[in-house]
């Protein structure tokens, strides 16, 4: 796979345990479905789907439209991470991979750990208890 930014190889690296698709030029890494979940550390919701089903809004975001690196003629959509994040993530429909552009793993992980610091309060974060909420009802996803 190539990077869909600068058209680099892209190598394979290991980030808590799933080899994730990295580029060495731009920073930017692609994501197989569940390794999003992996590498942002973890929750007890799914990140991936609370991400993904219930955003329905269009986001731009500084980097531009790109197409998926691995299912070639995809276009990615921009989701927000997590819904409330204000962290704009590409994502394929098609292979339900993730791109993660190269200052945002760093985001995504300081939000996760806000999410953790709040459940720790007591505080259930309500993203992570709506996508648990959802993933237990009887509907395909
Ligand atoms: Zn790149
Ligand atoms: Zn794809």
């Amino acid at each position: 796979m190539n990077c869909p930014r600068d058209g680099a190889a892209l190598s394979d690296r290991e980030l808590n345990g799933a080899m994730v698709a990295h580029c060495d030029a731009c920073g930017g890494m692609f994501l197989e479905p569940g390794e999003l979940n992996r590498i942002a550390g973890p929750t007890r919701g799914d990140l991936e789907f609370s991400t993904v089903d219930l955003d329905t809004f269009q986001h731009d975001d500084e980097y531009g439209p790109i197409v998926c690196p691995k299912t070639a003629g995809h276009s990615m959509k921009k989701v927000e991470f997590n819904i409330l994040s204000n962290i704009i993530l590409d994502y394929c429909e098609e292979c339900g991979g993730f791109w993660i552009d190269g200052r945002e793993l760093t985001r995504i992980r300081e939000e996760v750990g806000e999410y953790n610091e709040a459940e720790k309060d007591g505080v259930e974060p309500w993203t992570v208890r709506l996508s648990q909420f959802f993933w237990g009802l009887p509907f395909p996803h």
